[in-house]
């Protein structure tokens, strides 16, 4: 499978060479240049295939460049890590599925893409021999998914960024109490959109970039975006025989954009009518809500929430979907996104209806995403994080008779514990590993939100020095 741009400015490329080069050099999005198609024989095949060998059937599809001995290795090491061998277990609760995505080792779904990411980082340097830093900035969940992606792995180092004071404290412990010797956690006196500047103005110095081979584990890696095209497959697998329907709706707590344009890719690759329609989910921050709806895609102010890793306004991973909008042609994705660029503003409603007939969007508000806990955990005794009840309650308030749903489970509810447990009116049993991270040893830089001294600072600590 090739690879091609959003904005076809360059030739195409292999699997490994677009996951090595992260946004494409022309600014645009990677995207295989087909999506593969699977027949109904061959999808009847998988019903019984366990997470990581469906990870291996679906992700080959996407990926022939690493031989197939080495992909099976990278993605049983990437899902042995979680606590449970179903990776993403299925709560059904009547016709609605919660599928649980937060039992990898940071408790959020990000853990899916990251560790399948690190793995092929460190595989492809071997490869090279060649070594890789990365840097990044994170508002909480991202930072800690990263750096256990490639925690103690020899050819990389990592430096992450965050906002100090202004992520939670279970974030925060999650990331310092990493101190194997290639994590670099820096807290920069300042907000998350500083921490995101600067990061974003070194990768910029091409000189720089070039010279310390920097990396990103941002959203837009295509390699993130496949890992997560696996759990809508097996989502539908398993629905389809719990219910004996053949069909089966999303419901996508929404931020980037990221994860429901997997479950695209995933209707779009499955026999027709197996994804019917993605609920797409916001809280307050709801540019996608009405982009879907009115046609409007325009920026508004980001908002703080309890869903915090949805406080997004502009999704990076929205330029993918434009592509398919746009009938596959890059000129005009690329203008599209010139003016969006421009004017902070798209006017879409010309494909209103193109846009229904894949998604249907809803966005929760504060008070809705607090009375969901509180009524689920009364109903049926199950507890559910902030950003999960968000879809949650956009999935009942689009629950049809006969159609089941799938509300995809992004964050264990011990992750955001204070807004839970004002949910629910009673104190939470914390998982083993957040109780553990109290007592551990933790290391962190404190830094002024300054671009020269955070660029010495991992120029001090390069793997290429
Ligand atoms: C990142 C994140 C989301 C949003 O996912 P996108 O791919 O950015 O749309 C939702 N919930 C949690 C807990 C997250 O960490």
């Amino acid at each position: 499978m090739q690879y091609i741009s959003t904005r076809g400015g360059i030739d195409p490329i292999p699997f490994t060479e677009a996951v090595m080069m992260g946004l494409a050099t022309d600014g645009g999005l990677l995207l295989p240049r087909a999506i593969p198609r699977i027949g109904s024989s061959t999808y009847e095949e998988w019903q019984d295939l366990s997470y990581p060998e469906l990870a291996f059937e679906v992700m080959s599809r996407f990926i022939d460049d690493i031989p197939e001995a080495e992909l099976r290795n990278i993605i049983a090491r990437s899902y042995a890590t979680f606590d449970t061998d179903k990776v993403a277990p299925l709560v059904h609760q009547d016709s609605l599925h919660i599928m649980e995505l937060f039992h990898g080792p940071t408790l959020a779904f990000k853990d899916i893409a990251l560790q399948f990411l690190g793995n092929i980082f460190e595989y492809l340097l071997e490869k090279q021999d060649s070594v890789m830093n990365i840097l990044g900035a994170t508002s909480g969940d991202t930072g800690s998914a990263a750096i256990y992606g490639v925690r103690g792995k020899e050819r990389i180092n990592i430096f992450i960024l965050h906002p100090q004071g202004r992520v939670s404290k279970v974030q925060e412990q999650q990331m310092t109490t990493v101190t194997d010797s290639n994590v670099f956690n820096i807290a920069i006196r300042g907000t998350f959109d500083d921490g995101q500047a600067i990061v974003k103005s070194i990768f910029n110095d091409l000189d720089f970039k070039d010279a310390h081979h920097l990396g990103a584990i941002n959203s837009i890696n295509w390699a993130r975006v496949l890992a997560q095209v696996v759990y809508y497959v097996y989502a539908c697998l398993h629905i389809s025989k719990h219910e004996n329907d053949k069909t089966t709706n999303f419901a996508v707590p929404t931020g980037n954009f990221g994860d429901i344009f997997a479950g695209y890719i995933a209707k779009r690759m499955l026999p027709e009518g197996t994804i019917r329609k993605l609920l797409l989910a916001t809280n307050s921050n709801d540019i996608l809500t009405r982009m879907v709806n009115d046609g409007d895609y325009s920026l508004g102010e980001v908002t703080a929430t309890s869903s915090p890793s949805m406080d997004i306004q502009s999704a990076s991973n929205f330029e993918r979907y434009l592509f398919y909008l746009l009938d596959e042609e890059p000129e005009r994705c690329k203008q599209a996104m010139e003016k969006f660029a421009e004017t902070g503003s798209l006017d879409l409603t010309d494909f209103k209806d193109q846009i229904q007939r894949s998604f249907t969007a809803e966005a929760a508000t504060e008070e809705e995403v607090t009375d969901t806990i509180a009524l689920f955990y009364k109903e049926h005794g199950y507890i559910m994080d902030p950003h999960t009840a968000v879809g949650v309650h956009c999935a009942m308030k689009h629950l049809k008779k006969g159609v089941p749903i799938c509300c995809l489970a992004t964050a264990h509810p011990g992750k955001f514990g204070d807004t839970v447990e004002a949910a629910i009116g009673r104190p939470l049993e914390l998982p083993a590993s957040i109780i553990a991270l109290q007592d551990k040893e933790s290391r962190c830089e404190l830094m002024d939100a300054d671009k020269n001294q955070i660029r010495d600072f991992v120029k001090a600590h390069s793997k290429l020095n």
